[in-house]
C-alpha cells in the first residue's frame, strides 16, 4: 500500500511538481489548491506526510499548521512548509506553530528529498522513544 501525501498549493505548476516528486517516493499525493480544505482532509484521510504552502488565496498556512498540530489525531503527521519567504523571522514562526521543516521556493529535488527523510527521521524517532517508554 502505498503512502499518503497531502501537498496544500496554490500554483499549479509547483503543486504539479511536488506531486511528481512524491509520486517518484512512491507516495499517492492528493493536492488541495485550496487551505480551508486542508485540516478536515487530513483528518479524514490521515495522511503520511503534509506539504503546506504559506500564502494561500482563501488561508494563512500557519493558522493550518497550528490547527493540525494542536489536535492529537494529526499532531504526529510530518508538515514540511514550502513558501516564498525567506525571512528568518518567517521560518522561525513557522516552527513555533510546529513545522517540522521548512522550505523555501524555488526548491530543488534533492531538497525536497532531504527534507522528507528528515521529516521521518523525527517520525521514526518518537516511535523508537515511545516504543521504549
Ligand atoms: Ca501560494
Amino acid at each position: 500500500m502505498s503512502r499518503k501525501a497531502l501537498i496544500v498549493e496554490d500554483e499549479p505548476v509547483t503543486g504539479g511538481l511536488l506531486a511528481e516528486i512524491l509520486r517518484r517516493r512512491g507516495f499517492e499525493p492528493t493536492l488541495l489548491q485550496e487551505g480551508k480544505p486542508a485540516v478536515g482532509w487530513t483528518r479524514q484521510h490521515q495522511p503520511d506526510l503534509i506539504l503546506l504552502d504559506l500564502m494561500l488565496p482563501d488561508a494563512d498556512g500557519y493558522e493550518i499548521c497550528e490547527d493540525l498540530k494542536l489536535d492529537k489525531e494529526t499532531n504526529l503527521i510530518p508538515v514540511i512548509m514550502v513558501t516564498a519567504r525567506v525571512h528568518h523571522k518567517d521560518k522561525v514562526h513557522g516552527l513555533q506553530v510546529g513545522a517540522n521543516q521548512y522550505l523555501t521556493k524555488p526548491f530543488t529535488v534533492d531538497q525536497l528529498n532531504d527534507a522528507i527523510n528528515a521529516v521521518f527521521d523525527w517520525r521514526e524517532e518518537l516511535q523508537r522513544r515511545g516504543a521504549h517508554g
